[in-house]
């Protein structure tokens, strides 16, 4: 695995004031997405999804985590990646049954896929308990537009993306121009103008400084210590557990007698959570549902 995989790793112009992110994720796409039986098209989407996400977790600058959830009456019916501070990664993706999307399996486009529909982008402050929303337009040319348009709206920072994935790799680049500083307009728009020339063969194949050094060769960056990502899903029993208590005793009861067992799989990983009737016993004995810290999704 080359050194750079599996990090967002920032650089800064050195004579303005504009940041540019690369993110190559390998192995931390490959567990992410192993467990989900999706098409070609709903992989390659769900990775754009989960390299943007990990790209804007690491504006978080608190204890918490971001939840992107795209929602659509198209084909493509959910899209969803969490990202803690920590740069702890999952998603999932859920496409309408025979659906075809293998439009989207070789470039950034959500027409024909994403009919009316929205992207909730939710920072969690977790230890505060303070959540922030925005919400953004699916715009049907492509993921990265939608996220630029939100960058726009809710942080107003210019921000430019480019999303590229395959069953391998998930990759993004994002160039912003942050506030302050004395940034030309002119700079800007060279930069973007250099970046808009990276294609989605070059996001995947080439690391965060051969990404850099391909656009930027002729500009003065500097390299900022990257930041791994992983993959990571916060499933728990206990967190099962709890939302089989919400669900009712006579519920459980049921569902153990028409199978034999209940079986809870998580979403995101695949882990299967299983309980016997012993088990649905325990659940109950005291009579007073637990909360856990988390729900499962
Ligand atoms: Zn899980």
């Amino acid at each position: 695995m080359p050194a750079m995989d599996d990090q967002v790793v920032p650089y800064l112009f050195e004579h303005a004031s504009i940041r540019v992110q690369v993110v190559r994720l390998t192995r931390a796409w490959q567990m992410l997405h192993r467990s989900h039986d999706l098409s070609t098209g709903a992989t390659h989407m769900l990775g754009r999804c989960a390299a943007a996400t990990a790209l804007l977790a690491t504006t978080i600058k608190f204890e918490g985590r971001i939840n992107v959830q795209l929602q659509s009456d198209g084909p493509l019916r959910l899209l969803l990646c969490q990202c803690t501070h920590e740069l702890g990664l999952r998603g999932m993706a859920r496409v309408a049954d025979a659906a075809d999307l293998s439009e989207a399996a070789g470039r950034d486009s959500l027409q024909g896929l994403a009919g009316k529909g929205h992207i909730a982008i939710t920072i969690e402050n977790t230890r505060e308990d303070k959540r922030y929303q925005g919400i953004t337009p699916i715009m049907n040319d492509s993921l990265a537009s939608s996220f630029e348009y939100y960058f726009d709206q809710s942080e107003q920072l210019p921000t430019r993306l480019w999303l590229a994935a395959d069953a391998q790799t998930a990759s993004g680049l994002m160039i912003q121009r942050m506030p302050g500083g004395d940034t030309r307009e002119e700079d800007w728009e060279r930069a973007q103008r250099l970046a808009e020339t990276i294609t989605a063969d070059e996001l995947l194949g080439l690391d965060a400084q051969e990404v850099v050094r391909r656009l930027y060769h002729e500009e003065d960056l500097r390299r900022l210590d990257g930041r791994p990502v992983r993959f990571y899903c916060r499933c728990a029993r206990h967190s099962v557990s709890a939302v089989l208590q919400g669900l009712g005793e006579a519920e459980v009861q049921d569902i153990l007698a028409e199978q034999g067992r209940v079986k809870v799989n998580c979403d995101f990983c695949g882990e299967e959570y299983l309980y016997d009737h012993v088990d649905a016993a325990a659940l109950f004995a005291d009579g007073t549902p637990q909360q856990g810290p988390d729900r499962v999704q």
